[in-house]
Order: structure tokens, then C-alpha cells, then sequence
């Protein structure tokens, strides 16, 4: 296994709900060290850009808007296979799929708000990881 990187978003509808805390906590429980955090209120033309692979997609309108409805906290995951780590805490796309103890099987309400984002690949990562967070930005772990 290698050592990775991934980028997670606790979304709006979970900072709302004052998650925040509880869904670090999972990370940091299994073996995912956090190297950088901030929080974000995306306009309409980010969350866009953000999404654009999915800009055909018939949910693309109703995902920005809830991308965009209030601040979100970005944060760069660290860890031994971290994408597919971080992607087994999450639990699938649909809560309603997702068993309990995943964070979408906990606290997800729909397939749109479902609580969190997770790069799917290490490419992905690294352009999620970029169009949030500078070089500069990232602190990884020595302890
Ligand atoms: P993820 O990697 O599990 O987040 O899933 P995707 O990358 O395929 O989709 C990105 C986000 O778009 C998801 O987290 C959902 O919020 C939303 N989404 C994906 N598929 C659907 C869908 O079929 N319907 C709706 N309403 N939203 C979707």
C-alpha cells in the first residue's frame, strides 16, 4: 500500500448540521491524518467548475445549488490507501444504500445530500486536491 493523498468535503447540509467534529473523528480513528483544512462558500461558477464532469447530468443544477446553499469545509486527507479508505468511511453515493457506520448511511438524506465528496482515483485527487489547496497549503505529517 502507498501512502496518498485525497481530497474530502464535508458538505453544506453536514456543516449545517454541526457534523464537522463527528466526521473528522471517523478519519482521524482510522489512520487518516488531516494536512489541510479550510472552509469554503463556493460561488455558482466554481461549483460548476468543480463538477464540471457531471454538467450533462440531468442532477447537475439541483448539486450545485446545494454545493453552493452555505459554506462547506475542504480538507486534504493523508494515509496509507487513502482514497479508497476515505471512499469506505463515506460509504456509496446513495445513503440509502449505504449501510450504518458510514457517514452516509449515518446522516445522509439523499443522493444529493449525502453528507460528503471523496476523490474516486489518485488523478482525480490531485486536480480536486489543486483546485482547492496550494502547494504552500499542505502540511503533510511528520507526527
Ligand atoms: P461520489 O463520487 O460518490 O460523490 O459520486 P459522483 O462523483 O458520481 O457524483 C458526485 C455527486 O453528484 C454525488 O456525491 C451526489 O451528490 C451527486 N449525484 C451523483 N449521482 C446522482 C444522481 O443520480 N442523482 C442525484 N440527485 N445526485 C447525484
Amino acid at each position: 500500500m502507498a501512502v496518498e493523498r485525497t481530497l474530502s468535503i464535508i458538505k453544506p447540509g453536514a456543516v449545517a448540521k454541526n457534523l464537522i467534529g463527528n466526521i473528522i473523528n471517523r478519519f482521524e480513528e482510522h489512520g487518516l491524518r488531516i494536512i489541510a483544512a479550510r472552509m469554503i462558500h463556493l460561488t455558482q461558477e466554481q461549483a460548476q467548475a468543480f463538477y464540471a464532469i457531471h454538467r450533462e447530468r440531468p442532477f447537475f443544477p439541483e448539486l450545485v445549488a446545494y454545493m453552493t446553499e452555505s459554506p462547506f469545509i475542504a480538507l486534504v486527507l493523508e494515509g496509507e490507501n487513502a482514497i479508497a479508505r476515505n471512499r469506505e468511511l463515506m460509504g456509496p453515493t446513495d445513503p440509502s444504500k449505504a449501510a450504518p457506520g458510514t457517514i452516509r448511511g449515518d446522516f445522509g438524506k439523499s443522493i444529493t445530500r449525502n453528507t460528503v465528496h471523496g476523490s474516486d482515483a489518485p488523478e482525480t485527487a490531485v486536480t480536486e486536491i489543486a483546485f482547492f489547496f496550494s502547494h504552500v497549503d499542505l502540511f503533510p505529517r511528520a507526527r
